[in-house]
């Protein structure tokens, strides 16, 4: 029989419509012919759905980003809505073989969903649960690298109600970038270039996390990602091409949400176009930051590079955007793996792993 796949994707975070995009790229290449595939969709209040899963409606259009509604599909399981009934692990997933969370951000990239999945014994795509909750936490994230030797860029963590002190300020200077500890897709970070400013940009991180970081902007920052896939049959996890990204248009200063998906904003240099030996390094300390957090399946990790060409650890996705032009599918196409046999790859790997300690 084919092995069946639960796609569940959509979501209560603000990456919401970047799932679904993603989501219907997933569908499109899981062969017809070995996968039955289950969507099934979140919406944005967390309602699961058995959704409709043509990819052709999951695409942006234009400027308008797809979603998950109620109106999508049946309802197959929700928390609050008395007249459904409630959750519970594995409803909506019965005699589904492995279940590839493709959730980017809270609730879906942070552990809870790996959780469900765990208590409910179905294999999935992805980290494990204390992975994918401490690599969605730039907290957390720095404090274990950094204890690890990998350089991290001075930050101060300003958990519910803290205030940055001016002691903070002198330290981190300007300008700094603020950002929710645990976001995705740029969403609640602002660039803080006049400590005026600093106020509305807590505020607007707040509004995705209660618990905030201030980061000493990288002057001349230069952005380098790279892949890294769980190795196959036990082996050790891979590391692709990594690429540089380039934010080429004017009216974007920097990585925000509107430059990586809706203007065109940016290029990549795929490999980047530095030293073979950065490129090198960027690729260890990718594998070193996917061993050290646990890591399982998939992960990009992002790194800043430096005028002088110091390597800066920036960040780690445990599910990375999924899209047919995102950057993590296109690092390993350049690295020999496209779309459909990573897809596929990621699938096996779970299935492989199964559930529980190991
Ligand atoms: P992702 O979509 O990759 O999950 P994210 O929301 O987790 O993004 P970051 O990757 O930490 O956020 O930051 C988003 C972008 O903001 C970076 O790609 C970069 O352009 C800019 N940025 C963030 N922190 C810094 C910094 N300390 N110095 C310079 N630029 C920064
Ligand atoms: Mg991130
Ligand atoms: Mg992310
Ligand atoms: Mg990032």
């Amino acid at each position: 029989r084919k092995i069946r796949v639960a796609v569940i994707f959509g979501g209560r975070s603000g990456e919401h419509p970047i799932s679904c995009v993603s989501a219907g790229n997933v569908f499109e290449a899981l062969d017809p012919g070995e996968f039955e595939v289950v969507p099934i969709g979140i919406t944005r209040e967390g309602r699961w759905v058995l959704a409709d899963g043509d990819p052709t409606r999951l695409a942006i259009a234009g400027r308008v980003l797809p979603e998950v509604t109620d109106a999508t599909g049946e309802a197959v399981a929700l928390a609050a809505d008395p007249t459904v009934p409630a959750l519970r692990a594995g409803d909506g997933l019965s005699g589904v073989d492995v279940v590839f969370p493709i959730l980017h951000g809270a609730y879906g990239e942070d552990g809870t969903v790996q959780g469900l999945l765990e208590l409910a014994g179905i294999p999935y795509v992805g980290a494990g649960v204390l992975s994918s909750a401490v690599s969605l936490d730039k907290e957390f994230t720095k404090r274990l690298l950094a204890a690890e030797g990998v350089p991290v860029v001075p930050y101060a963590v300003l958990r519910p109600g803290m205030e940055l002190s001016e002691g903070d300020k002198e330290r981190l200077g300007l300008p700094v970038f603020v950002k929710p500890a645990r976001g995705g897709s740029s969403l609640g970070i602002t660039k803080v270039t006049d400590w005026a400013g600093l106020d509305a940009a807590l505020a607007a991180a707040r509004e995705v996390d209660p618990k905030v970081l201030v980061e000493t902007a990288v002057p001349g920052v230069r952005e380098v990602e790279c892949g890294v896939l769980e190795g196959e049959d036990g082996g050790p996890p891979e590391a692709s091409v990594p690429a540089e990204i380039r934010v080429v248009a004017a009216e974007h200063d920097w990585y925000d949400f509107e430059a990586k998906y809706l203007d065109d904003a940016s290029e990549f240099d795929l490999p980047p176009n530095l030293p073979a030996e950065v490129v090198e390094r960027v690729r260890e300390l990718s594998l070193k930051a996917f061993t050290a957090l646990d890591g399982a399946g998939l992960a990009r990790v992002d790194f800043f590079v430096t005028a002088d060409l110091e390597i800066y650890f920036n960040e780690i996705n445990t599910m990375p955007g999924f899209t047919s032009r995102s950057m993590f599918p296109m690092m390993w196409a350049a690295s020999g793996l496209d779309y459909p046999k990573l897809v596929t790859r990621m699938v096996r790997t779970a299935l492989a792993r199964g559930t529980g300690l190991r």
